[in-house]
């Protein structure tokens, strides 16, 4: 017997035929003897439908009522879940982050989890119940304020109570069948990694391979929780995430480890351009502090070369487009002071990272990266690199056939068959 820790994204619950057949699943699992803990996300793309709803009420709504907006969401889902798998004949309780003892800092819209003080799961699985807790929540030590752990966050949840009920492995059950090379919705020949370990991991989240949540990884890693991504449209075994890479020689791997682990792309950044900056020492610690105590974190920097004649030069830097109207206000108030010419901002542009850890020893990979682009006709815009990861900015509409280009060029495609998105709309 063992005890497991099951989470269904919103794609796998977003409607009730849904919420029925993931019902059939959680009770086989009880049923075969398992203690089963569910971990569900809001259903479909309800959460973004809250977001709209309270922008159209209020430009920046504040962000603890979006709190106690957003969690609602998951109170549906965890709510009918139970009475699916109730009509099945199987027991089942639900339980609010709250209920559940999912304790977090007070950073409403991204809190950190804290503590999981999992007294009332434990009795819910004592008793014989399957446990469904609502994902993405939490609340606050002492003020007992409801909190969202940021988007993706039930991913976050569900590894956070898998530590803390010590659970055999945490099943992250999606829209397709694991870890791709890259999003399947994009690249249609992207190859199914039987096992990834949580660097790789790591680094394709924080890159935009939405598949799992950051922080999430981060947590995993950490308290050594096994991730088993995979679907909940299909009994195939999907991606293994763990600590161990396979051993050399080892049965079904290769000599060697592959030098990439996938490409990864992310929609949700904007760049900042600041035209004119006096090219003098302090000026770019100027800006970025500036922007830093808007509590804005930026990912690439550029910065242009300095025009002799006029000494002055421009500094563009990525961010969460979430965070734009943020950082340029803080901006636009210290222009005089820092007497750079303009802001401009543009949001119309898609970031593509090249992943791999195996990387670092192999020349010319940033070449062949460039040569691909190159030969699909794809402007870059900005560059950064590390010794495991190439990212490059595109136009926005551009983004897509850069990352097919450069899933080809790097021979990531596979020979057998496509891969499948079994719902969801990838918003
Ligand atoms: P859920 O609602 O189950 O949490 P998400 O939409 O958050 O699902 O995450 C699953 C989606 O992640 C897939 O539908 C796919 O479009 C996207 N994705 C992005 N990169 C990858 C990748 N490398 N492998 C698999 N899926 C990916
Ligand atoms: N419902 C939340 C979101 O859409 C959390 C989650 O699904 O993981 O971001
Ligand atoms: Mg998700």
């Amino acid at each position: 017997m063992a005890l497991i820790v099951q989470k269904y994204g919103g794609s796998s619950v977003a409607d009730a035929t849904a919420i029925k057949r993931v019902a059939k699943r959680i009770a086989e699992a009880r049923r075969a003897g398992d203690d089963v803990v569910v971990v569900v996300s809001a259903m479909g793309d309800t959460t973004d439908e809250l977001i709209d709803l309270a922008n159209e009420i209020s430009p920046l709504p504040p962000s603890r009522e979006m709190d106690i907006l957003l969690t609602a969401g998951e109170r549906i889902s965890m709510s009918l879940l139970a009475m699916a798998i109730a009509n099945l004949g199987v027991e089942a309780q639900s339980f609010t982050g709250q209920q559940a003892g999912v304790i977090t800092d007070d950073a409403h819209g991204r809190a950190r989890i804290i503590d999981v003080k999992a007294s009332r799961i434990r009795q819910a699985l004592d008793a014989g119940a399957v446990a469904i807790v609502a994902g993405f929540q939490g609340v606050t030590e002492h003020t007992n304020d409801v909190t969202t752990l940021g988007r993706g966050g039930s991913d976050t949840t569900a590894v956070a109570i898998a530590a803390a009920v010590g659970a055999d492995v945490c099943e992250i059950y999606t829209d397709v069948d694991g870890v791709f090379t890259a999003d399947p919705r994009i690249v249609p020949s992207a190859r199914k990694l039987e096992r990834i370990t949580y660097e790789e991991m790591l680094d394709m989240a924080a890159s935009g391979a939405k598949v799992l949540m950051l922080r999430c990884v981060e947590y995993a890693r950490r308290n050594k929780v096994v991730i088993h991504v995979r679907s909940s449209f299909t009994g195939h075994t999907g991606t293994l995430v763990t600590d161990e890479t396979p051993q050399q020689g080892q049965e079904g791997t290769s000599m060697e480890q592959p030098i990439i682990s996938g490409v990864a792309h992310d929609r949700s950044e904007a760049k900042v351009t600041v035209v004119g900056v006096p090219d003098v020492p302090g000026t770019a610690a100027q800006i970025f502090e500036t922007v830093a105590g808007a509590g804005v974190n930026i990912d690439m920097i550029v910065q242009n070369v300095s025009v002799a004649a006029t000494g002055l030069t421009d500094i563009s830097f990525t961010l969460p487009a979430t965070d734009g109207a943020r950082a340029t206000a803080a901006l636009g108030a210290v222009q005089d002071v820092i007497g750079f010419a303009s802001l401009q901002y543009d949001d119309a542009i898609g970031k593509l990272s090249l992943v791999g850890a195996g990387m670092k020893s192999h020349p010319g990979v940033s070449a062949k990266l460039f040569g691909a682009l190159r030969d699909a006709g794809i402007n870059i815009e900005m560059i950064s690199t590390s010794e495991i990861r190439v990212s490059v900015v595109t136009r926005a509409d551009q983004l897509d056939d850069a990352v097919r280009a450069v899933h080809t060029a790097f021979d990531l495609d596979s020979a057998d068959g496509e891969a499948v998105v079994y719902g969801g709309t990838g918003r």
